[in-house]
């Protein structure tokens, strides 16, 4: 049983250890026994660096960036390509120092370069001290700051292309360019026509706010070779969009971008970067389908298959195999950070105790309990009708005034007992009816999570994005109820209602029954792009505590560096608020209570330092 289809997405990285622990494998070594996931947090927790806490795997990173590049070396093998492959990081995938650190040092081997789209991610990529083969590749709108920076630094051997987006940033980079006395590195990104499909298919296509169309090409050219630098222009950029998850767009995409490159080598420019950006998807829900969230092709099969295009159409036009650029930024981070948080309590949809019929009780809440007279295995569809018709009739009586409180209340308890049971034999009966399933399924437990949604899973409240989600621990017992997870801001959209479990994607999670006084995590998988910069403060929950972590040969692990999670004061002053001011308005207020003699003098003590203490505590719940 692999209730949360850890087979099919955790890509042998995760493992259900003896004792129940969900335990992370380290790809670089796999003979080592997993490291338990839960003894991390109880380790972290010890420390004080409690839940939720956002753990970055320093083994998960290195090996996916190894992945990467070994995976396009044995393409570049297979399909006889002529060119080499470089790789670049797309800083705004993640742009946290620790992590951008990391990927700076392990892709040092391959040469592996940046990719800035904006003045302060430009200023990271020049203060980090890359290899000397490596690439920074400057897209996004440029000023002439953005731009006098990218080509002054060309004096102290840094490598940075300018891609123009348009014909009006050509005129900038001239003019800097002179005034600097320097001959750019130039690319030009390319709006291509095909169009993808995925929740990023906006990059694509005539819609696409980025790049330059055929005829605007045309003119950079005859711009550049007027002023007699068609030379500087060395690289061809484009970019299909995030998560594709249908490899023949990659493949149409591959070959549009090479007949763009074959036809500006034909008008003398001397191209020897072909950059395709990033688009190489992650397959979150595991189904392995060109379906939102998933891809239908592995890593290797996307770097054959974009090879194979690219040498074709060099090949047709009978021109020498470039230097390949991709620029994935989420096959390379996503799976190396996980989430966990812990369950602060749960609201169950069902109960335990029957309940028994009293004289004078309403004529419909009679026959709802009744229901449980006749339920059975092979009567659920019409057990469900009954029991949602009755609960709402009754729902009805009670907003016209025609039943009491506590008939009410004795409704929905019958209700949830119906429903508690017919959800159990469901889970007996060989097949269940797909219309029963869907009302059972609206019925499910809310587990309250120590988390903020908007903070820590942004996509998932703004674009839906599925996460796989699975307790990390008590795995060696199956789980017994359904839930979907709410945060803890304020807002009802700061709930996560889909999940991957072994059927593919749910609209409930499979998880245990609470145990009183014992701890519940749930860990969220593959978060590491985009989401940590995304994350807003709504409701003003912050930063979470984060961790980069070693896993060691003995099932240890080792804390590399820790950034604690923002306090009260940190985000009150995000916006605009003067913590200090605000402890001072604060003690007024008490001592106009003092003064009135409402507080005593030890009260106004407490009332204070317990204010000064919530301003540097943690802005989640604190056990
Ligand atoms: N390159 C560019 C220009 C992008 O805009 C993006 C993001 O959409 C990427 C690379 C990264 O894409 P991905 O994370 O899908 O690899």
């Amino acid at each position: 049983a692999d209730p949360y289809g850890l087979d099919r997405w955790a890509d042998g990285l995760l493992e259900v250890l003896d004792n129940g622990d969900l335990g992370i494998r380290d790809p670089e070594h796999p003979e080592r026994p997993a490291v338990s996931l839960p003894s991390i947090v109880r380790d972290l927790d010890q420390r004080g660096v409690s839940a939720p806490v956002l753990i970055r795997v320093g083994a998960l990173l290195r090996s996916r960036i190894a992945a990467i590049n070994e995976a396009f070396a044995a393409a570049i093998d297979e399909t006889e390509y002529e060119g080499a492959y470089r790789s670049v990081f797309p800083i705004k995938v993640n742009q946290q120092a620790d992590v951008v650190d990391r990927i700076v040092e392990h892709g040092a081997p391959w040469n592996l370069g940046l990719e800035v789209g904006s003045k302060p991610e430009l200023l990271i990529a020049l203060s980090r001290e890359l290899s000397d083969g490596a690439l920074i590749i400057c897209n996004g709108v440029k000023d002439e700051e953005y731009v006098r920076l990218a080509i002054a630094t060309q004096r102290i051997g840094v490598s940075c292309v300018i891609v123009l987006e348009s014909v009006g940033e050509l005129d900038v980079v001239l003019r800097v360019a002179e005034r600097l006395g320097e001959r750019p590195l130039l690319g030009v990104r390319i709006k291509l026509t095909e169009r993808s499909s995925g929740p990023w298919a906006s990059s694509s296509g005539d819609r696409s706010a980025f790049g330059v169309g055929a005829s605007d090409l045309m003119t950079i050219v005859e711009r550049l070779r007027e002023v007699d630098m068609l030379d500087c222009l060395q690289l061809q950029h484009s970019h299909i969009g995030s998560q594709i998850p249908n490899v023949n767009e990659i493949r149409a995409a591959a070959s549009e971008a090479s007949r763009f490159f074959v036809a500006l080598r034909r008008l003398g420019a001397p191209l020897s970067y072909l950059d395709l950006g990033g688009g190489l998807g992650v397959d979150y829900t595991g189904e392995h389908r060109s379906v939102d969230h998933s891809t239908n092709y592995t890593l290797s099969e996307y770097c054959v298959n974009v090879l194979e295009t690219v040498k074709y159409v060099l090949d047709d036009g009978d021109e020498a195999h470039p230097t390949l650029i991709t620029e994935s930024g989420r096959a390379i981070v996503a799976s190396s950070s996980i989430l966990v948080f812990d369950v602060l309590e749960a609201t169950y949809y069902d109960r335990a105790e029957w309940i028994e019929h009293q004289p004078g009780d309403h004529e419909l809440l009679a026959n709802l309990i009744h229901i449980h007279d006749y339920i059975d295995v092979d009567r659920l569809q019409e057990c469900v009708s009954d029991a949602e018709y009755y609960r709402s009739e009754l729902r009805a009586n009670f907003r016209r005034g025609l039943l009491s409180l506590d008939q009410l209340a004795r409704a929905e308890e019958g209700f949830l007992t119906v429903i508690r049971r017919l959800k159990k034999l469901a889970r007996q009966a060989d097949a269940v009816d797909e219309g029963v399933e869907e009302l059972l399924g609206q019925h499910v437990d809310i587990y309250h999570g120590n988390l903020s949604v908007f903070q820590s899973l942004p996509d998932s409240w703004a674009i839906d994005q599925i996460h796989p989600i699975v307790p990390i621990q008590r795995l060696d017992e199956m789980p017994t109820r359904h839930a979907i997870v709410s945060d803890t801001t304020c807002d009802s959209d700061g709930r996560i209602d889909r999940f991957v479990t072994k059927d593919g994607v749910s609209d409930w999670l499979p998880v245990h029954d609470l145990v009183p006084g014992e701890r519940y995590h749930l860990g969220v998988f593959l978060v590491g792009a985009y989401q940590e910069t995304l994350g807003d403060l709504h409701n003003l929950f912050g930063d979470t505590n984060v961790v980069t972590v070693e896993l060691l040969d003995n099932g240890e692990f080792e804390l590399l560096a820790e950034t604690e999670g923002d306090t009260n004061a940190q985000v009150l002053s995000y916006v605009e608020y003067d913590p200090k001011a605000c402890l001072d308005a604060f003690k007024k207020r008490v001592d106009a209570a003092v003064a009135s003699g409402r507080v005593s003098a030890a009260q106004r003590r407490e009332l204070i330092s317990t204010y000064r203490y919530s301003m540097s505590s943690y802005t989640y719940f604190e056990h």
